[in-house]
């Protein structure tokens, strides 16, 4: 069983994957020749006065995505129900923290299309917080990097570790902030406006 990863943002805040999110996304790692990309959101919570955030659970590709060798695209409505749920059950401390998808590529990094998705991502979702939050599962790597309200470029976020310490301190603390009902999240659909015929990773 994986510990769960730990990155640090520029804030000094932490990125925490819990090792039940870490399971769903090791578990589309596209190692075979014919495997296809996979991916979807990241729901977590802000805590410690909202500088750290944890991933408490990711969606993995449901019915009606498509997926093939470079490309995957979710639909908006059966990820958006997992996360309205989440959002529901937790009393507003659940919420979109950002997306996840895979790459057939040992140490990834975003494509030409990924940067697109995420600048429209950043000033179209509803999220809590000033960044949203992306990881690219490599074959060997799995990077993650974030993204400012408005901004054009991401940065890709340091390794912190992977940290029993931090189960303690926060993966298994069942609080989180709550989050006014307005800033109720909502994820856009993902690559919805990609052209056609790309060979997009
Ligand atoms: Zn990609």
């Amino acid at each position: 069983m994986s510990p769960p990863l730990v990155f640090l943002k520029r804030n000094g805040g932490r990125l925490g994957i819990s090792t039940e999110a870490l399971r769903t996304m090791q578990s589309y790692v596209q190692r075979e020749p014919g495997s296809h990309e996979a991916g979807g959101i990241m729901i977590g919570r802000y805590v410690d006065g909202g500088e750290d955030i944890v991933v408490d659970l990711v969606t993995g590709p449901l019915p009606g995505d498509r997926r093939s060798r470079f490309r995957f695209h979710r639909l908006k409505r059966s990820h958006q129900a997992v996360l309205d749920r989440e959002w529901r059950e937790s009393g507003h401390t659940r919420t979109y923290v950002g997306e996840w998808h895979t790459h057939p590529e040992p140490d990834p990094s975003p494509s030409g299309i990924d940067l697109q998705d995420w600048r429209r991502r950043v000033q179209r979702d509803t999220f809590h917080g000033e960044e949203l939050h992306f990881v690219i599962v490599g074959q060997t790597h799995l990077r993650a990097w974030e993204m400012t309200r408005g901004s054009h470029q991401p940065t890709r976020l340091t390794y912190w570790g992977r940290a029993e310490q931090i189960v303690k301190t926060y993966l298994e603390e069942p609080h989180g902030e709550e989050i006014p009902e307005d800033n109720r999240p909502v994820s856009e659909h993902a690559a919805s406006e990609r052209s056609q015929g790309t060979n997009e990773a």
